[in-house]
């Protein structure tokens, strides 16, 4: 009999994993990267004996598919794509493919920000309380590789909206909706609604037996609920008010009521501080109560989860002087709520590639909190027209070792330094990774 054929496009971690697992499952596999693929990529398809081309796409081989999975990063309209789903050809996510070979319950999350805060949060509290649990979707291993190659019973899987469009069948028995605000808007065609369309399909298949965890305090995902039925038992976060069912804050406590189980631990406790974190540990509490997880467990790992590099990483004091790598804060909303978490006097490194920020929605934060602004950018013109005046300096920069060099002669004992970009770091750096680790390295070297 023929082999059914798959085609993998990008040759990046996820299409890697699909490309394994496709070929476990019975596919001929081809895989195809316009780009480059990496040598270690390389060498782990060649030591599966799997086909691929790269810097090319040989479209007598891609459009004679009967299932493509294709990489999160390569957007509908690639003409590549364009032509096989004009020829109706499935074109699916690696998480959607990997979905359909395993039985393991699935804890999904998504959201605009905090799903790797919360994807490793939950997973950590998952794996301390000895469940056998896998890690996916954004970090770490593919998922298609994990199922393809190891046995567990739970999957924690961060999903972006760029997965999440790439799934049909595929159902979360948990379900997390951490927020939806505006992000990425270039691969929506400039449409919210489209954005928030995609987020929403982080519901779709579930049924009465499953959960869906969502932020009751976020103005669009609550308009949205309004619009649509869910089949999933519903459970709202909230640090506004007091509620009974969920998570909420009551006098400084952080409570959760959900499955019969309730829960509660002083705020002060958590490891994760800020307003943001308190809706991330009560997603990664929520999924420990519906799974039954031992309460001291549960509040053992929220008070000591070490954080996650480059999220409001504090993690050095120079003179008194403390400085934040914030540099996974893309857009304003991070920004946002790192501001709002300061509580000292703050020094602020902002800048890179403006993806159509509104800085206005900063204003109040910064007239309260910031003293001085540091752009790091080519072009800081849109930053300098929004803050002018607003604090006693802003200072442009073209390197991280200049801007923490101006950062530190501009603080005074006692001043927070914050890299919070709200900005996509390509323009001076590989990634925000890059940023934050030379942001780092310039502290170090004061
Ligand atoms: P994501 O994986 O969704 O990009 P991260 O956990 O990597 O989210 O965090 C990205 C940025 O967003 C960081 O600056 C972090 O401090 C901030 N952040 C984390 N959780 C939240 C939240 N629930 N709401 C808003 N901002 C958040």
């Amino acid at each position: 009999m023929m082999k059914p054929k798959l085609v993998i496009l990008g040759g990046g971690e996820s299409g890697v994993g699909a490309a394994i697992l496709g070929a476990q499952k019975g596919y001929e596999v081809f895989l195809s990267d316009f780009g480059l693929i990496t040598e270690s990529y390389q060498s782990v398809l060649q030591q599966y004996g799997l086909k691929f081309e790269q810097q090319q796409h040989t479209e007598a081989l891609i459009l004679n598919a009967d299932l493509v999975v294709k990489s999160p990063g390569i957007p509908d309209k690639t003409p590549i794509v364009a032509k096989l789903l004009q020829k109706n050809i499935p074109v699916i996510s690696e998480i959607e493919f990997a979905g359909r070979y395993t039985t393991a319950k699935t804890i999904c999350i998504t959201g605009s920000n905090g799903k790797t805060t919360t994807t490793l949060l939950t997973y950590e509290l998952l794996q301390r309380a000895g469940l056998n649990v896998g890690l996916a979707g954004n970090v770490g291993k593919s998922f298609a590789l994990q199922v393809a190659e190891e046995h567990f019973d739970y999957f924690v899987i961060e999903l972006s909206s760029y997965q999440l469009d790439g799934m049909f069948d595929f159902r979360a028995d948990i379900a997390v909706l951490l927020n939806i605000t505006p992000d990425h808007l270039d691969r929506y065609d400039y449409k919210m609604q489209n954005y928030i369309d995609s987020k929403m399909r982080i519901v779709q298949n579930q049924s009465a037996d499953d959960w869906f965890v969502y932020c009751a305090d976020d103005p669009v995902i609550i308009e949205e609920l309004s619009k649509r039925t869910i089949n999933a038992q519903k459970i709202p976060m909230t640090i506004t008010k007091i509620s009974e069912l969920g998570g909420w804050i009551e006098n400084e406590v952080l409570k959760l009521n959900v499955n019969n189980n309730t829960f509660d631990m002083t705020i002060y406790d958590l490891a994760l501080q800020g307003k943001h974190n308190l809706y991330n540990s009560m997603a990664a509490g929520i999924s420990g109560s519906i799974l039954n997880l031992r309460k001291e467990g549960i509040r053992e790992c929220l008070s000591d989860f070490q954080g996650v590099e480059h999220r409001l990483e504090r993690f050095l004091r120079v003179h008194n002087i403390e400085f934040i790598n914030d540099s996974k804060a893309t857009n304003i909303n991070s920004v946002w709520y790192a501001l709002e978490s300061m509580q000292s006097p703050v020094v602020w490194i902002v800048g890179g590639v403006d993806k159509g920020n509104d800085y206005s929605e900063l204003y109040d934060l910064v007239k309260q909190k910031v003293k001085a602004i540091i752009c790091l950018g080519k072009d800081n013109s849109r930053i300098i027209a929004a803050f002018d005046g607003m604090v006693k300096e802003i200072v442009e920069t073209k390197s991280m070792e200049e801007a923490v060099r101006s950062a530190y002669f501009l603080s005074e004992k006692g001043d927070t330094v914050l890299l919070s970009p709200a900005c996509a770091s390509f323009d001076l750096f590989k990634n925000y990774e890059d940023r934050g680790r030379q942001f780092k390295d310039a502290v170090r070297n004061l």
